[in-house]
């Protein structure tokens, strides 16, 4: 199902006006609707968005199942709007945040990142990033990040556009509801704690 006919479904249901856009309220009854499919053996949700370009699925699959029709929506959305994005960047395990935090500093590179392993979202699935493109041309910088964002956001999405300290425009996440009224570091422990017990990040 595309998003589109997805939004109208859910807004039928819902008994919104059906106009195949997404409020706050429609993207937090999808929501609601993929957290209730993974808790029952339902459908699976990473089925119910058509799928998006193979480099993008790549990356999607590494991603939590909640999060995966998000990334896929954001795409179709964007695409929707004239902009073409493909999902770049997914899950980082711990070993390789570590990697990457030792570049720049114990190893050659640049520096590119502040966290070490377990203090980015992305190692625990639930953060992506995306890219712009024009044709095949990645865009490293474009006025178009900040209408992806806004897109992501009206879907429920953190957008790394809107933070206060270091803005990171391809970056988006979907935080967890438990996680609504905790900052950024509390919100990090919580999910190490649930890394290392195996337990469930959007229960
Ligand atoms: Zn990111």
């Amino acid at each position: 199902m595309r998003i589109d006919e997805m939004i109208a479904a859910i807004q039928q249901e819902l008994g919104v006006e059906v106009d195949g856009k997404a409020g706050p309220q429609t993207w937090a009854a999808i929501y609601e609707r993929l957290i209730r499919n993974n808790d029952h053996n339902g459908a699976k949700p990473a089925a119910a968005i058509t799928a998006v370009d193979d480099r993008s699925e790549k990356i999607i699959a590494t991603l939590l199942p909640e999060v995966q029709p998000y990334a896929r929506a954001l795409v179709q959305k964007a695409a929707a709007s004239g902009i073409k994005i493909k999902i770049l960047s997914g899950l980082r395990t711990y070993q390789e945040q570590d990697a990457l935090y030792a570049q720049g500093r114990t190893a050659p590179g640049s520096i590119v990142t502040n966290a070490r392993g377990g203090q980015s979202n992305h190692n625990f699935g639930i953060a992506f990033d995306i890219g712009v493109f024009e044709g095949n041309k990645y865009l490293g910088e474009s006025v178009k990040y900040k209408a992806v964002g806004v897109l992501g956001v009206d879907m429920g999405l953190e957008w790394g556009g809107n933070w206060k300290t270091i803005k990171d425009q391809p970056h988006f996440q979907l935080r967890p509801a438990w996680a609504a009224e905790l900052n950024e570091k509390q919100m990090l422990a919580e999910l190490r704690s649930r890394h290392d017990d195996q337990s469930p990040v959007y229960a």
